[in-house]
Formats: C-alpha cells, structure tokens, sequence
C-alpha cells in the first residue's frame, strides 16, 4: 500500500490545503494529514480544532486520516513507516523554504523520508491561512479561500477575542 503524510499547521485549513489533499488522496492509497502541534507557535485553533475543522473538510474523502504530531517530523514518520512527505508549492518564496526543510529531513531520516511536492492550482496560489486570519479579523469575506463553516469558525474565534474572551 502506497501510503503518505501531507505535515502542516493548518491554522486554518484553506481551499488550496484541500486541493492538494484531494490531488495527493488520487496518487497515493492512503494520506494522513498530520497537523503540527508546535508548543513555539501561538495558533488561533488549537490542535484539536485544526484536527476536528480538517476532518469536517476532507469527510467525502476516503482514504484520508487526519491526525496531529509534535516533535520532528523524521521521528513521526519513522514511528508510523511514512516515507513520502506531501508539500504544496505556491511560489518561489515557498520553493526556496521547502527545498531546505525536504533535504534536511532527507539527511536527518538517512535517505528514508523523501517529499512529494504538488504545486498549487492557479486560483489557489494567492491563498494562505494567514491572509485568511487577517482579512477574517476585520471582517472581510473570505468565502473565496475558506469553506463557509471554516469562515464562520474564524468570525467566532475573533468575536470572542473582541468580547476579551479567552479559549486557552
Ligand atoms: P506550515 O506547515 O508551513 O506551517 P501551512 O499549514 O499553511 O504551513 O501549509 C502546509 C503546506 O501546504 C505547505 O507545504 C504549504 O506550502 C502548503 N500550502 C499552503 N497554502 C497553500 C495553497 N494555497 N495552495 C497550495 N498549497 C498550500
């Protein structure tokens, strides 16, 4: 069985995340989308959300898992025998990032990690889960970039901070 993890922050999973989920699930037998659980970063969904948001968004897709890790990557792989990583490339500025990251965790794991990269869909290539956060706080649309139940999840979370609420 063909099988592979597409790592990520998905904070928030957006159109072009889905895409290459649903590209990468056409190639491989089986893709577990893994969500990174990174105690550095300081998401606005935290790691059970990203999980429950993706699972919500990837439900007519069979042969995808969805699941969260924390620590490097290599050792996750190595624990759950996957050696195909999945990336999305958007533009050369992502190119320059994921070359560094695949061939560092290429060394790291001896050669047993390799990464797959997908490049965007054209209607997706401007889309980015942080653009999405910011045009969401000041409440812009983003129904172009996001599922509707995904916008009306950020609409929530930055209602609750304006009303000084905390989810922590
Ligand atoms: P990171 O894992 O780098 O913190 P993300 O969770 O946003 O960032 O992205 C996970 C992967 O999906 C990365 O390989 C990124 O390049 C890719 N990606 C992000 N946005 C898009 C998009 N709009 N279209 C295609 N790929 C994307």
């Amino acid at each position: 069985m063909k099988k592979a993890v597409y790592p990520g922050s998905f904070d928030p999973v957006t159109y072009g995340h889905i895409d290459i989920i649903r590209r990468a699930a056409e190639i491989f037998d089986e893709l577990t989308i893994s969500v990174l659980d990174n105690k550095a970063k300081t998401p606005l969904f935290s790691v059970e959300e990203r999980v429950k948001i993706l699972k919500e968004a990837t439900k007519d897709i069979p042969n995808v898992r969805v699941e969260s890790f924390s620590g490097l990557l290599i050792n996750y792989a190595a624990e759950n025998d996957f050696h195909i990583s999945v990336r999305g490339l958007r533009a050369i500025t992502d190119f320059e990032y994921e070359l560094q990251i695949a061939q560092t965790n290429n060394k790291l794991s001896g050669g047993k990690l390799d990464t797959i990269f997908l490049t965007a869909r054209l209607e997706y290539t401007y889309i980015s889960s942080s653009s999405v956060k910011e045009i969401a706080s000041f409440g812009g649309d983003v129904s172009e970039c996001v599922p509707d139940f995904v916008a009306d999840m950020l609409y929530e979370k930055y209602n609750q901070k304006s009303r000084g609420e905390s989810n922590e």
